[in-house]
């Protein structure tokens, strides 16, 4: 775990540093905005999505480092995916940053995304790192309205 811990750290300087797919793709044919009043974090993201696969991803925003580290990562660990398949790691993803000491999901499994097990000590920056995924699945229904964490 301290490996982890270690790698946690160093992912989200490296990804608030310089984030993955930052920037408005053209054409989007799915977007959505999300805001997380208690931090402060603001992200728009943009998807292209067709048949049903996620062919590109990309987002804008500024927030703390660690819900533009979130974003960045999720949008290299989706591009390519089905949209089944992102609505499936979105489940895994809350169980990671919600779940009870050795009740997560798989790690080796969850491959990049595993570094955020961290943020369960810290109950404020569940929001931080969920607010991506919140906004990831708005944005594949299409809805319009923004998405809050609170
Ligand atoms: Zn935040």
């Amino acid at each position: 775990m301290d490996e982890l811990r270690e790698l946690y750290q160093q992912v989200i300087l490296d990804h608030n540093k310089n984030p993955k797919n930052f920037g408005k793709i053209e054409p989007a044919n799915r977007s959505a905005e999300g805001y997380n009043p208690l931090c402060g974090d603001r992200i728009d993201l943009y998807l292209q999505v067709e048949d049903d696969v996620i062919k590109d991803i990309s987002f804008e925003g500024a927030g703390c480092a660690i819900s533009k580290a979130s974003t960045s990562v999720m949008t290299t660990v989706l591009k390519g995916k089905s949209t089944a398949e992102a609505e499936r790691l979105f489940r895994k993803f809350q169980k990671l940053i919600t779940s009870e000491p050795g009740a997560e999901p798989d790690l080796i499994e969850m491959g990049k995304l595993a570094i955020f097990c961290g943020v369960r000590e810290f109950p404020l920056r569940v929001k931080c790192a969920g607010l991506a995924w919140h906004t990831m699945l708005a944005a594949l229904k299409n809805e319009n309205k923004p998405v809050s964490t609170e």
